[in-house]
């Protein structure tokens, strides 16, 4: 037996077995295949499926007038109709009877090599497009880009690292823990990850490709792996896991109880979510309404732009599970550490202080219509309340309710329903506490989140590890914005809640009940230790 050390990023245990994710790597048959014809077949189908999705994302941009960035697309389209290149893969495929992944990776590297041998510099550029091309082609031939997937038996995800948009798009039926060599805290990536609800242990330095396929106990509470146990330590943990299962049973005694302190004051809990499917879990754990439903995953788990259907339904789905209950859907804050490829944003010295969020709605405001236009059209079936993230000035905010109103207006010029709603601002940098006086004035009501706020407070990137020590959102700078938000929120009569991993640190739940908080929304796993926590508080003590 093994011990791997690591940091725990989310509590529970589980014996299972290790299944080593390694992104984008192609393991390729070079056996020999007779069907030439059937493989070329393939090829072509995967061929025009990339070449489909060059020419949306052409349209895309030509929508959104970035005509350099449709000339990008409409370039690779025309690379992949080369002649050349289509006869090299087939020769390879044909006469030296091989599959069609084999035939795309040495005819497209073979063609790039000699690209690159030219002198002109432009040309040799673009010898790293096919390149990507080649990546983009194998990836419709394999689906390696549809999921992180080790079929049916439940396992242990392991990986060296893994961003957000491949945490989206982890097959969440049968991964039963996350182990990462690498990860952070306080990202994106790691804020999905917890929200599975399944242990998860980060940093873990010693681990390797080696533990795949083996046996291995995740302590997500204490943050460690242990590697082929021995049948002594199975049973013990056997034991904790019985142990966990039955705390979490005692803990719904308190479903259908009241959130209040033993001296009176109540407060909403509510539950953040990433994913239309956790809404039943929300259900579970009683929460009082969904207080932060992250969108960005649905722009996250595929290649392409969700249509408005898509993103309708997904809406839909939510606010008419959770009717009456209020679901807060914050429109999407993709860039920084959330990539999204297929919008082609430029490469940045800082991606937290860029192109993200709500400049990007902004900026492109198609693309935030087609969001906006599926909320409301959702608002029918339910209690919605929606919620713009990074918003640092009254402008931005009133320039997203005029969208939202046009959005309106079109609706309803084509006979569409819409139903009532509420509006409301994400608190999370510094400028917006200090202006959420006038936000507060304009909104329904304010939602701080403190992951980006301890992040823009305290100037320190919550991505990079080495700088744990100083990421501290206990600080009391941080503390005391959220003591002004709410204090403002409230002169304006606006509900404001809290909604950053702040919100569900149970060392802070009494400073938060005693500053007057509305609510605190938390993964749907917290809702009822929270609860439990504050029907404990004696505020008048
Ligand atoms: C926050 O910044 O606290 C927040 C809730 O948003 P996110 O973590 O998604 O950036
Ligand atoms: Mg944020």
């Amino acid at each position: 037996m093994q011990k791997f050390e690591g940091k725990s990023l989310a509590a529970g245990a589980v014996i299972g077995k290790i299944r080593f994710y390694r992104e984008a790597e192609y393991e390729i048959d070079e056996g020999d295949y007779d069907d030439s014809d059937a493989e070329i077949e393939r090829f072509e189908a995967a061929l025009e499926a990339v070449k489909a999705h060059k020419f949306a994302l052409a349209e895309l941009a030509e929508a959104n007038s970035d005509s350099d960035g449709a000339l990008v697309f409409v370039s690779h389209v025309a690379l992949l109709e080369d002649r050349g290149l289509i006869t090299r893969v087939e020769n390879y495929i044909r006469e030296m009877r091989k599959c069609a992944e084999f035939g795309v990776k040495v005819g497209f590297n073979d063609v790039a090599d000699d690209i690159r041998s030219l002198p002109d510099p432009y040309i040799m550029r673009r010898s790293d497009d096919i390149l990507e091309l080649e990546k983009e082609v194998l990836e419709e031939l394999m689906g390696a880009s549809r999921g992180i997937y080790f079929g049916k038996d439940p396992y242990i995800l392991a990986a060296y690292d893994l961003t957000a948009s491949e945490v989206a798009r982890i097959d969440r039926k049968h991964v039963q823990a996350i182990v990462l060599k690498e990860g952070n805290m306080n990202t994106h990536a790691s804020i999905l990850a917890k929200g599975l609800g399944i242990p998860c242990v980060i940093r873990v330095e010693t681990l390797s490709y080696a533990s795949d396929g083996k046996e291995a106990i995740v302590d997500g509470t204490n943050g460690f792996v242990l590697l082929q146990p021995d049948e002594e330590t199975v049973r013990k943990y056997d034991d904790v896991m019985r142990e966990n299962k039955a705390f979490t049973n005692s803990l719904m005694r308190l479903k259908g109880k009241m959130t209040v302190t033993k001296d009176g004051q109540e407060v909403r809990l509510y539950a953040n979510i990433s994913n239309p499917y956790d809404v039943s879990t929300v259900l579970e754990n009683d929460a009082s309404g969904i207080g932060l439903y992250r969108s960005d995953f649905l722009f996250l788990k595929d290649r392409e732009y969700p249509s408005e259907e898509e993103q309708y339904l997904s809406y839909r789905k939510v606010v008419e599970e959770m009717n009456p209950r209020s679901v807060i859907i914050r429109t999407v804050d993709i860039g920084s550490d959330k990539s999204v490829p297929y919008l082609q944003l430029p490469d940045e010295e800082n991606p937290a202080l860029g192109m993200r969020a709500i400049r990007i709605s902004l900026t492109r405001k198609d693309f935030f219509k087609t969001q906006l236009r599926a909320m409301l059209r959702a608002s029918v079936y339910g209690n919605l309340r929606i919620v713009f993230p990074m918003i640092t000035s009254v402008w931005e905010f009133k320039e997203c309710k005029e969208v939202l109103a046009e959005c309106e207006e079109e609706l309803k010029r084509e006979h569409t329903a819409v139903g009532t709603y509420k509006v409301g601002v994400m608190i999370e940098t510094p400028a917006s506490v200090i202006i959420a006086d006038q936000l507060a004035d304009e909104a329904d009501f304010l939602s701080v989140g403190t992951n980006d706020l301890t992040q823009f407070t305290l100037a320190i990137d919550r991505q990079n590890p080495t700088l744990d020590r100083f990421y501290d959102p206990h600080h009391p700078a941080v503390i005391e914005q959220i003591r002004m938000t709410i204090e403002a929120g409230h002169r304006h009569g606006c509900l404001v809640l809290i909604c950053g991993e702040l919100a569900g640190d149970i060392s802070l739940t009494e400073t938060f009940m005693r500053m007057g908080v509305d609510g605190l929304s938390v993964n749907p796993q917290f809702v009822l230790p929270l609860r439990q926590r504050i029907r404990e508080l004696d505020l008048k003590a």
